[in-house]
């Protein structure tokens, strides 16, 4: 069994902040983990009673390294990249099965309506509530191949929501086939499945790839499939919910604002509609939330699989690269990246092959193996001490970027590298302490603590 609430049984509970009170669902779980962000605090948010609704709402499954690296499987933070290239590299295709919870309730014609589930507000401008924690699964017209993406979905009545397929990745793609062909495109949305299957929706591959062959890959098994009621599309079977239905080819409306990645309320939109022909959903389903904006669950969610990715083909070039950070206040913009420099010239060629294999990016610091690039003061002094702005930086001016960046030109932005590693005649001798005595220092506050 690979279910989210077999996942939510395998949490500790100091991992888990349970509220068992009522409480109002708008706003709730992106003030408490924004709150919480500031202590420096990633807990799951599990809410047993939001007002209104006859279902537990959880959020915040993503926020936290560990717990990332826990659902994929990984040892630990630092054994992640490994763990998830290996599935990538070893998928196991997903089996069809003849039933699942997932379909224990199925709500057809006009017994449909959406607004019954539990989808909240989560920021101040946002046109309404809205569906973030949705994984679309759809198929490729011409090929069958299928695919799995985010897309936010505003609830607009109760077979209805707004949908904006921002960043226009396979299934704008697919849209726009099956609109050649004069059809819509169907769709089953999924909320709440294995965690696992979250982190392999998340991922950009090739549109050849189906993202529930590397969440087989990360499970070590299958994920067991059921047939949709309504729509020629298969679904994990041991899911909560999941809303079946058609983006249509030919209608578009108003969709929007929502706050997005970037720490900006967006007004940009591809404007798509989508409209229900079924829900389905297990006897007494969990809904999953997930914390939008530049949110850590949001950015970690967004950001793991891809630095994976890209570590991995940097490495095949550039093989004394040692680590990639994508830092939370960089937006998925920023990185950073660390190395054991053998050549002159080495860093430049890792910031410029970074730029190249994501078009986000505008600033790259390289640093050495020393500077812990997961600690941003670190990289501040390496910047101050290795440093200088007329030999170690350079500007690409007007590359492809993403376009939710407000202050893109034209959808092109330049990008900055900055070459923050040691000159090869450096004089400078870094100051350390004996090994001993901060043993030392730590065994008397332990003690002091004690
Ligand atoms: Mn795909």
């Amino acid at each position: 069994m690979a279910s989210l609430r077999t996942f939510l049984e395998s949490l500790t509970e100091e991992e888990t902040l349970r509220f068992e009170e009522p409480l109002e669902l708008d706003y709730t779980p992106t003030a408490l983990a924004l709150e919480l962000e500031k202590e420096q605090k990633f807990p799951l948010l599990w809410f047993e009673k939001p007002n209104g609704f006859d279902m537990p709402v959880v959020a915040n499954i993503f926020a936290d390294r560990d717990r990332i690296a826990h659902i994929a499987g990984a040892p630990d933070a630092a054994g992640f990249n490994e763990t998830w290239l290996q599935a990538e590299s070893q998928p196991i295709p997903p089996r069809l099965v003849e039933s699942g919870p997932v379909q224990e309730v199925i709500f057809t014609g006009e017994e449909v309506d959406v607004q019954t589930l539990p989808i909240s507000r989560h920021f101040q401008a946002d046109a309404g509530r809205y569906i973030g924690s949705g994984i679309l699964i759809c198929k490729d017209p011409d090929t069958g191949v299928r695919n799995l993406s985010y897309q936010r979905l505003q609830l607009k009545g109760k077979d209805r929501f707004g949908a904006s397929l921002h960043s226009r990745g396979h299934i704008w793609d697919h849209l726009i086939r099956s609109r050649k062909k004069g059809k819509n495109l169907e769709v089953a949305v999924v909320i709440g499945a294995h965690p696992a299957i979250y982190l392999a929706a998340a991922a950009k591959v090739a549109m050849e790839v189906d993202e529930l062959d590397i969440a087989g890959g990360l499970l070590g098994k299958p994920v067991d499939l059921v047939k949709c009621r309504t729509i020629d599309i298969e679904v994990p079977a041991e899911a909560e919910i999941v809303i079946e239905g058609e983006l249509l080819a030919d209608e578009s409306e108003e969709e929007g604002p929502y706050g997005e990645y970037t720490g900006y309320s967006t007004y940009r939109s591809t404007r798509n509609v989508f409209v229900v022909k079924a829900v389905t959903r297990r006897e007494k389903p969990i809904y999953l939330d997930i914390i939008p904006g530049n949110s850590s669950e949001h950015l970690l969610l967004g950001r793991c699989a891809k630095e994976a990715h890209v570590f991995e083909r940097l490495r095949e070039v550039v093989p004394d690269v040692k680590a990639i950070n994508y830092p939370k206040s960089g937006t998925h913009f920023h990185a950073y990246i660390s190395l054991q420099k053998r050549a002159e010239g080495q860093a430049r060629h890792a910031i410029m092959l970074l730029f190249g294999l994501d078009s986000y990016l505008k600033l790259v610091i390289a640093v050495d193996e020393d500077i812990d690039i997961y600690n941003e003061e670190d990289i501040l002094w390496a910047v101050a001490t290795r440093f200088q702005a007329d030999s170690d930086l350079f500007v690409v001016p007007k590359v492809f970027c993403n376009r939710l960046d407000p202050s893109a030109v034209d959808g092109m932005s330049a990008k900055l590298g900055i070459d923050a590693t040691l000159p090869p005649d450096f004089e400078a001798e870094r100051i350390a302490l004996p090994p001993e005595a901060l043993e030392r220092a730590r065994s008397a506050l332990a003690k002091l603590r004690a």
